[in-house]
């Protein structure tokens, strides 16, 4: 019943959604708009008739009122104008009018269409609803009869319901276990055949296997017999063979009974050798038992011998010792005969490179040339002439530090052996004669080379003589003697007469220090550099205008004799000799200059007047020449060391330092009373020395014949390359 109820509902609502859906059909914008242009029409048509019908009437009226310019007229005008306008408006309508008739036949059709749906829809309703009722009379039906039946069935279901899940699961247990049986029944089944199939091959193997074993019965047999038969006939051979051997053994057993009796013959006559032998090995044994004695009688007797060679080799050795010592002496009288043969002064000129500080331009030209044949010539082109100069030597600018230390190495060593040397750096300022004298820190000069090699001579002699090696530093400014290595290096120093009459000068509060190392002189040195530093503002323009020397003083003990030797070595890098022009300095300037000037003519004087040997030479005319006097005199060795700049704007000072070095040159030096051999110098040379401020010394251009030729050394019969002055 209530489901009867609901779907009488469900009819109900969807009556209702029917006539809904017709309302919504007939209210659509469509044709509310086609209602309303149909009113339009109307509307439209009767105004048009009422319009027709009022033309009609001005038509009728034309010629009754032909009043032109009337308000009529005007107004008909009007009324044509509006007229016509109305009549496009109407055909316009009208084109509207045949589309909305259009568009409504097309609604029509969709309504039409609509509504045959609608009708479908309705007659499924019915069906669905007569459906529905007879299926509830069914179930009404079924019901009522369910109600009669619905007790015991119940309960068989129940019990059913309650029983068939436990037995549905046992039975399917049970297939389960049935389906496992079956399986290995099946496999079990399978095992069976196979061992069947086993059992049969392993039954057809034991025939073959029989079959087999009496084949081989039968083989053995027959075997057995031939093996009885090749018994038989083996044992008839071994007989036979045994027979064969006996006789064979006894015929070599006689052989060897004939063999042994030789032997022993043969043992009979060794017996007596063996007793030889024995009485050998007992005089044997008995010698190396009295062995020891022999030996050490014999030892005693080489030793004697020995030592008897020691004592004749010792005494030869002495002998030696003496031969090499007289050796010795000989080589150093030598060695002073080289130096003395080379001449006791000798000038040597180097040119120091092109450098930065000469500029450039014509001025910086090159002016030097050199002979590449022979190392003691000189060319210099000064205001376009070309004048040559003959000297000892002549470093070109590649010349190192080494080469020229080289050379002057020989009058270093003299002074060990007690000689006087002076070596002097001369030319005009920046022409390098520090840079030869000291030299730079990577590459020193002759002072620090000088010292080195002196150590290493000294160090050779050590066995022999003790020697002690000291350093002092001075400087010669403005003809003052100062100390450099003093405490107080403004105090002038005096040079003074020993007072033990020897006649010896020596200079009081001049400190010495005792070297011992290149350590030693780089302190020496360090300290020296630095007091003139302290001393000076502008050093460079200062050592330019003063001398600076370097004094070392060797002195030696031999050891054996206890015979003294003193030698002395300067090492004098000489204030710049470039000339100062009269007008161009004044003060203190020219007051240098003339310093400057004097000592170096001083030095050119001494030189000039030991030449020629005069009785008076003017040491005392300056300070350097005063200080120097011992080493200059007597036979002390010189080294003059002319610097040169190559360039162009210093020939005129190349030139004056070259005229200076090759009159300097050719000058011998002491006639010493120890060697009159010595005395003599080249006859060949002009002596043109024209000391500045001395008088002339007439006698040495007089000077002639030489006393002996030893002196000169071998180059010396000279070129005179120079144009005369
Ligand atoms: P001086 O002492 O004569 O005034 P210096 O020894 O001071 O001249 O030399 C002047 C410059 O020329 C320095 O800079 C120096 O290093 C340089 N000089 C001199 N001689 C040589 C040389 N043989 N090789 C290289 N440079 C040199
Ligand atoms: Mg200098």
């Amino acid at each position: 019943t209530v489901e009867v109820e609901s779907l009488k509902e469900k009819l109900l609502s969807q009556a209702q959604e029917v006539s809904r859906l017709r309302a919504e059909l007939g209210g659509t914008d469509l044709e509310k708009h086609r209602d309303l242009l149909m009113v339009e029409n109307e509307r439209l048509r009767q105004e048009m008739r009422r319009c027709e019908a009022e033309l009609q009437d001005l038509r009728a009226t034309p010629a009754a009122s032909p009043c032109p310019g009337c308000e009529h007229s005007q107004e008909s005008a009007q009324l044509r104008d509006r007229l016509s306008q109305l009549q496009l408006e109407v055909a316009e309508n009208k084109g509207m009018l045949s589309e909305l008739n259009l568009e409504v036949q097309q609604k029509t059709d969709r309504l039409a269409e609509v509504e045959l749906r609608l009708k479908d829809c309705l007659a499924e309703k019915a069906q669905e609803e007569e459906r529905l009722s007879r299926r509830l009379r069914d179930s009404h039906e079924t019901i009522a009869s369910l109600r009669a039946q619905c007790p015991p069935v119940k309960y068989v279901i129940k019990t059913i319901e309650v029983e068939s899940p436990k037995t549905k699961q046992a039975l399917s247990e049970s297939q389960a276990r049935n389906q496992h049986l079956q399986e290995q029944v099946a496999m079990q089944r399978q095992v069976l055949k196979e061992m069947e199939q086993q059992l049969q091959s392993s039954h057809q193997l034991t025939m073959q296997l029989r079959a087999q074993i009496a084949m081989y019965e039968s083989e053995l047999e027959r075997a057995h017999g031939q093996m009885l038969e090749e018994m038989q006939s083996l044992e008839e051979d071994k007989n036979r063979a045994i027979e064969e051997a006996f006789a064979r053994a006894q015929v070599e057993m006689k052989a060897v009974h004939e063999n042994l009796a030789g032997v022993r013959t043969n043992l009979l006559t060794l017996q007596p050798a063996l007793r030889t032998l024995t009485n050998d090995y007992n005089g044997l044994k008995r010698q190396v038992r009295s062995f020891p004695l022999l030996l050490q009688e014999a030892l005693r007797s080489v030793k004697a011998e020995i030592g008897q060679a020691i004592e004749e080799v010792n005494s030869n050795n002495q002998e030696l010792l003496r031969k090499y010592r007289r050796e010795l002496q000989l080589r150093k009288k030598c060695h002073n005969e080289l130096v003395r043969l080379k001449g006791n002064i000798r000038v040597i000129a180097r040119v120091r490179p092109i450098t930065k500080e000469d500029g450039e331009g014509p001025e910086a030209a090159n002016a030097v040339t050199f002979d590449p044949d022979d190392d003691s010539i000189i060319h210099l082109l000064h205001k376009g002439k070309p004048v040559s100069f003959e000297l000892d030597k002549v470093f070109s600018p590649r010349a190192s530090q080494q080469d020229v230390f080289q050379e002057v190495q020989a009058l270093i060593t003299s002074c060990i052996d007690g000689f006087n040397v002076c070596i002097f750096a001369y030319g005009q300022t920046g022409a390098g004669k520090t840079y030869t004298m000291e030299g730079s820190h990577e590459n020193p000069g002759i002072n620090q080379r000088a010292l080195q090699l002196l150590f290493s001579e000294v160090q050779e002699k050590a066995s022999d003589w003790e020697y002690s090696i000291t350093v002092s530093a001075a400087e010669i400014y403005n003809e003052v003697l100062r100390d450099l290595l003093g405490k107080e290096p403004q105090e002038k120093l005096e040079i003074r007469l020993c007072p033990d009459g020897s006649g010896q000068l020596y200079v009081p509060g001049l400190t010495e220090f005792q070297v011992q190392s290149v350590d030693d002189i780089n302190k020496v040195f360090e300290f020296g550099h630095t007091n003139r530093t302290t001393e000076f503002t502008n050093l460079n323009e200062h050592s330019s205008r003063s001398h600076a020397l370097l004094i070392v003083t060797v002195r030696g003990v031999d050891c054996s004799t206890g015979l003294r030797t003193t030698g002395k070595l300067n090492l004098v890098d000489l204030a710049g000799s470039e000339r100062v022009g009269k007008s161009g300095a004044e003060g203190s300037r020219l007051r240098e200059a003339q310093h400057i000037n004097k000592s170096l003519s001083a030095l050119g004087d001494v030189i000039a007047a030991l030449r020629s040997r005069q009785g008076h030479v003017p040491f005392r005319n300056s300070k350097l020449t005063y200080l120097l006097q011992d080493s200059l005199s007597g036979d002390s060795k010189t080294l003059m060391v002319v610097q040169v700049s190559p360039v162009e704007k210093n020939t005129s000072e190349t030139l004056y330092s070259l005229k200076f070095a090759e009159r300097v040159r050719s000058v011998e030096l002491g006639p010493g009373p120890r060697r009159p051999e010595l005395g003599s110098w080249s006859s060949q040379e002009h002596l043109e020395w024209e000391p500045a401020c001395q008088t002339p010394q007439p006698s040495a251009r007089a000077h002639s014949a030489p006393s002996s030729g030893t002196s000169s050394r071998p180059g010396s019969i000279r070129r005179k390359l120079q144009p005369s002055a």
